[in-house]
């Protein structure tokens, strides 16, 4: 996620320099970064249906491993995520 951001910042300093400010690029950034995070909303817990990206009350960029509801181990129930 924060290599995703990183690109898109990247996409929009780069098109600027060589273009001059552009909206588009800043747009392309914009869907690039929902894209990106689109898996990340669907990423629940296969028993419980908690969110992955939850830690308490806090919104983590990174999965969990295991659930913090049930201790479901989810880098094994969800290998293609990783
Ligand atoms: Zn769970």
């Amino acid at each position: 996620m924060l290599g995703v951001l990183v690109l898109a910042i990247g996409i929009v300093v780069a098109v600027d320099r060589l273009y001059g400010h552009s909206s588009i690029a800043f747009a392309a950034a914009i869907v690039l970064l929902v894209i990106a995070n689109a898996p990340m909303l669907r990423f629940n817990c296969p028993e419980c249906g908690k969110n992955a990206f939850f830690r308490g009350l806090f919104v983590v960029p990174w999965p969990n491993r295991v659930c913090t509801s049930c201790g479901t181990a989810l880098d094994t129930a969800n290998p293609q995520k990783r």
